[in-house]
C-alpha cells in the first residue's frame, strides 16, 4: 500500500504538517475506513502540547473519526464495504475482562488502547484520524445512522460520548436540573443531549458571548459567570452539573451551586490537581465525580439516540492548512462549536 495523507505532528509543541503514513496490512477482523471528517478535540491538543505528560511522536491525533468503509477482512461481519462507521477514542481491549464483557471497553482491566499515542497488544504506537484513511477491528466501529451527516457526527464520537455518559448515569431527565459549564467541543455537546432526554439546562459560561446560542440550542437559562456574585445566586439549584473546562475551576463554588445529594461530574481534563474544601462535599452529601468517555455499545446507543432526536453537532468545517490556526481558535474558546477536518484537504506527501 502507498502512505496515507496524514497531518502528523513531529516534536511537542510542533506544528501539523502533511505526512505520508503506513497503516498496518488488514487483519482479518479489521476494517480499513476511508476517513471523511476528523473532529479536534481539546484532548488532541493536551496531548500534542506535552499538557499531560510525554507523547510519543511522530504523533497523528484524531479521535473523532467518521467516514466509509473501503475494506473489510476475511472474518469481519458487522461491518461491509460502503457503510458509514465511525471510530472515538479506543481502538482495543482484551474483550475477555469484566469489563470489556460489560460493554465499558475503557475500563479494560488488561489495558485499553486509544486511538492515537497508544501502544497496542502488538507494541505498534496508534496513530489517529487526521489521516485519509483508518484501519482498525471492526469491534471498535460503530455505525453512523442514516439521517446523520458525516461531518456532524464526527464529534459524536468522543465530545458525543463523553457527555452522553454521565448524563445517563446521574439521570438526566425530565424533571431534572442540569448545569453545564463551558460551552466549548464537549459543552455543547452535553447541552444538546440533556436538552433532548427532557432536562432543563442551563449553560454556566464566562462570558455573556455565547448567551444567544446557548438559548438557540434548548438551554433554558444562562449565566455569564463572571458576573459579579453569578454563582452565590444560584446556590442549591442543580441536580447535575457537567463541568467540560480545561482549564482549574473553583470547585468549591459550583458545589454549592448543586441541590443536597447533587452530583458534579468532571469531564474536563487540566493538567494541573483541583482544589477542594471537605466541607463542600459533606455538607449537603454531595458528590464530586469523574466520567471517562464510554464504551463501544453507549457510543452506539448514543448514536441511534442523536439519529432519533436529529442531534449532530453545530460545526465548522476546516481545510488541512487551517488545522494550526483551529488548533489557537479552540484554547482560546473561539470555536463555534467543534471544528472538523474535511480529510480530502489533506495534500499527499
Ligand atoms: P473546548 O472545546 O476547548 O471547550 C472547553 C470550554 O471550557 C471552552 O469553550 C470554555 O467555555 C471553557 N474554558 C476554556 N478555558 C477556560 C478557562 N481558562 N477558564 C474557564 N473556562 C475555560 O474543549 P473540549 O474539546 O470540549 O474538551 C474539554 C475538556 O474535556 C478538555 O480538558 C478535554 O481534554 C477533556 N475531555 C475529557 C474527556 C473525558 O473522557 N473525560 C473526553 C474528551 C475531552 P466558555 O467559553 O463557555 O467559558
Ligand atoms: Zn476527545
Amino acid at each position: 500500500m502507498s502512505p496515507v495523507a496524514a497531518l502528523s505532528v513531529a516534536t511537542a509543541g510542533g506544528p501539523l504538517e502533511p505526512a505520508g503514513i503506513e497503516l498496518r496490512p488488514l487483519r482479518d477482523d479489521d476494517i480499513r475506513i476511508d476517513v471523511k471528517f476528523a473532529g479536534i478535540c481539546h484532548s488532541d491538543i493536551h496531548t500534542v502540547r506535552e499538557e499531560w505528560g510525554e507523547a510519543h511522536f511522530p504523533l497523528v491525533p484524531g479521535h473523532e473519526i467518521a467516514g466509509v468503509v473501503a475494506e473489510v477482512g476475511a472474518a469481519v461481519t458487522r461491518h461491509k464495504v460502503g457503510d458509514r462507521v465511525g471510530v472515538g477514542c479506543l481502538v482495543d481491549s482484551c474483550g475477555t475482562c469484566e469489563f470489556c464483557k460489560d460493554g465499558q471497553e475503557q475500563f479494560c482491566s488488561t489495558g485499553s488502547v486509544g486511538t492515537y499515542n497508544s501502544k497496542g497488544y502488538d507494541g505498534e504506537w496508534t496513530q489517529g484520524g487526521y489521516a485519509q484513511q483508518h484501519v482498525v477491528s471492526e469491534r471498535f466501529a460503530v455505525k453512523i445512522p442514516e439521517g446523520l451527516e458525516l461531518d456532524e457526527a464526527a464529534p459524536l464520537l468522543c465530545a458525543g460520548i463523553t457527555t452522553w455518559e454521565p448524563l445517563k448515569r446521574w439521570g438526566a431527565g425530565p424533571g431534572s436540573k442540569v448545569a453545564v459549564v463551558g460551552l466549548g467541543g464537549l459543552g455543547h455537546m452535553a447541552v444538546k443531549l440533556a436538552v433532548a432526554m427532557g432536562a432543563e439546562v442551563t449553560v454556566l459560561s464566562r462570558s455573556a458571548a455565547k448567551r444567544d446560542d446557548a438559548l438557540g440550542l434548548g438551554a433554558v437559562t444562562y449565566v455569564a459567570t463572571a458576573d459579579e456574585d453569578a454563582l452565590g445566586k444560584l446556590k442549591g439549584s442543580f441536580d447535575i452539573i457537567i463541568n467540560t473546562v480545561s482549564a482549574d475551576l473553583a470547585m468549591d463554588d459550583y458545589l454549592a451551586i448543586l441541590r443536597p445529594l447533587g452530583v458534579l461530574v468532571n469531564v474536563g481534563l487540566p493538567s494541573e490537581p483541583y482544589s477542594v474544601r471537605p466541607g463542600s462535599v459533606v455538607g449537603g452529601s454531595r458528590v464530586l465525580a469523574g466520567s471517562n468517555i464510554g464504551g463501544i455499545p453507549a457510543t452506539q446507543e448514543m448514536l441511534d439516540f442523536c439519529a432519533e432526536h436529529g442531534v449532530g453537532a453545530t460545526i465548522e468545517t476546516v481545510d488541512a492548512k487551517d488545522v494550526n490556526a483551529a488548533y489557537d481558535r479552540v484554547v482560546d474558546g473561539d470555536v463555534r462549536y467543534r471544528v472538523v477536518i474535511d480529510t480530502a484537504t489533506i495534500p499527499a506527501v
